[in-house]
């Protein structure tokens, strides 16, 4: 078999977002199963300050790969995304690398998909308007999840700077029905969803805003050291996560709320939820809270995805990598 090379123009057409989620659905159920193993991640902070370097591997349901990925926040608003890499996908029988993919498409769409199940899972039934606290690239592939999830009356985003949110509001234009906030506070007041979706590293959500029945995905902080979210927000919110392993680890929102008093390590994990085996939303005016760090099943359920598509559609560039006795 050839190696598939999938760009990030390919990426988005190949699996529309309905699609990623219910991909992301299937590994949460494999996880839940006990069909897969994934370690920490691996961080390293780039030289200078410019970033971090992150290697996520994976095995799920058989398959096995990972992710290599820079992290620039300094990227924002220039050319470059800011978590560009790659994908590798290997062929389970044979150990062959069989998918070179682009990681910033990747990352992009399956991080929105998984808060997609999430919002699927926890919203209220009748959630219609979005709040968006940021307007990069997560925000985007966000809006596309929320609206495959729950039928969208209002979308609200907020972003620190005006260009970021012109350029937002020209790729969404004719698309949903947008409005640009002039504060968080003012997207996130009577919102019914909110997505954190920031490279902050301080709150940019204040849990006294939120009102009775929202359901929060807070995805933007991934290291114990920043937050997007208040210690307010945590307490009043019901917690969910992608993994306790990970949220112990890695969430700077979960461990300075319980640092403050303001949460007692009580988390419910995705995969139970999909599953069936622990409870959703209780009532009506619970806030439920998804923290998402960001898995490497994650990846490597989309690489599988991706593969299969390419295969039976001929998408991709398919080369003679290696691996082969010579
Ligand atoms: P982008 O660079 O495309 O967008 C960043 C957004 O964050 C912009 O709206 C920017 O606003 C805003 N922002 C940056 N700094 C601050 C700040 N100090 N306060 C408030 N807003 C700020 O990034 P992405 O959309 O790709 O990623 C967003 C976040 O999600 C990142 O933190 C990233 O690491 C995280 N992430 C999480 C994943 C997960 O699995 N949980 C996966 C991938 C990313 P402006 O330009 O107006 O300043």
């Amino acid at each position: 078999m050839k190696t598939l090379v999938l760009t990030q123009r390919e990426i988005p057409a190949l699996l529309p977002m309905p699609d990623m989620i219910e991909a992301m659905s299937r590994a949460f159920h494999a996880l839940a199963a006990g069909d897969a193993q994934l370690p920490l991640r691996s961080v390293q902070p780039l030289t200078g300050e410019r970033g971090w370097f992150a290697v996520m591997p994976a095995q799920l349901a058989g398959d096995f790969g990972l992710k290599a990925i820079a992290v620039v926040p300094a990227n924002e608003g220039g050319p470059h995304d800011s978590h560009p890499g790659a994908v590798l996908l290997f062929d389970p029988a044979t150990g062959r690398l069989i998918g070179i993919m682009d990681a910033s498409a990747i990352t992009a769409l399956r991080t929105a998909a998984v808060s997609g199940l999430a919002t699927r899972l926890l919203a209220r039934a009748d959630a219609s308007t979005l709040a968006l606290l940021g307007a990069g690239t997560q925000a985007r592939t966000h809006l596309e999840a929320m609206a495959a999830v729950r039928p969208l009356r209002e979308v609200r985003v907020w972003s620190r700077r005006p260009a970021t949110l012109e350029a937002f509001a020209a790729w969404a234009a004719g698309r949903w029905p947008l409005t640009l906030a002039p504060s968080a506070r003012d997207a996130v007041d009577g919102a019914e969803i909110v997505c954190t979706v920031t490279s902050a590293r301080t709150p940019v959500l204040e849990g006294a805003w939120l009102a009775p029945g929202a359901h929060v995905n807070a995805v933007g902080a991934s290291l114990r050291a920043t937050r997007e979210l208040d210690g307010e927000a945590v307490r009043r919110a019901r917690v969910f996560v992608d993994r306790a392993e990970s949220a112990l680890a890695e969430s700077g929102d979960l461990l300075m709320a319980r640092d403050e008093g303001a949460w007692d390590g009580t988390m419910t994990e995705l995969a139970a939820l999909v599953t069936g085996a622990a409870p959703g939303r209780t009532d009506e005016r619970e806030i439920t809270l998804f923290k998402s760090l960001g898995l490497a099943i994650e990846d490597l359920a989309a690489a599988r995805a991706l593969h299969e598509r390419a295969q039976a559609t001929g998408a991709g560039t398919w080369i003679d990598f290696g691996g082969f006795r010579t």
